[in-house]
Parts: structure tokens; sequence; C-alpha cells
């Protein structure tokens, strides 16, 4: 079974990678934010869109702001997806 492990730093991501949804790649939870690891996918987006650079920060900074709450961004996904017909 191959491990799958951080770009940036190389450790085995455990218990879950987190994948990056700009670039793809897979990071450890010290590097799984696009600023921690350099992120190529946001790097272009800020060089192709740089009129949207000022929502895309905001939805980062949601994003993040969601992520420290502990799963509140994911937990109102699951229930998104939990709800069927
Ligand atoms: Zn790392
Ligand atoms: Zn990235």
């Amino acid at each position: 079974m191959a491990e799958e492990r951080c770009k940036v730093c190389g450790k085995p991501v455990k218990p879950l990678p987190y994948v990056c949804s700009y670039c793809k790649n897979v990071f450890c939870v010290e590097h799984r934010l696009p600023e921690k690891h350099g992120c190529e996918g946001l790097s272009e987006l800020r060089n192709f869109k740089p009129v949207e650079v000022e929502s895309l920060s905001k939805a980062i900074s949601e994003f993040e702001a969601a992520q420290k709450k502990g799963g509140g961004f994911l937990s109102r996904l699951k229930r998104r997806f939990s709800r069927r017909g």
C-alpha cells in the first residue's frame, strides 16, 4: 500500500491526507494551507485573475476560519450530502 506523503516536508500524511483544492497536491496538517506550501494553483489564480483576488482571499479566509472552528464546514457539507431526494 503506497503511503501518501506531504509534498513539502515528506512526512506521511496520517490519518488523512489533505488534498489542496488549488494544486491537487497532498499535504500534512502543517502544510495543508495554500500559503504554507506556496501553492502553485493559488499563484496561478493570482496571476491570471487579478480582479478576483479579493473574493478569492475572502473565500480562503472563510475556509480557514471554518477549519479552525473544527470541522463546522465539513459537517455542513455532510449534512448536505446526507439529505437524499
Ligand atoms: Zn508537511
Ligand atoms: Zn496548493
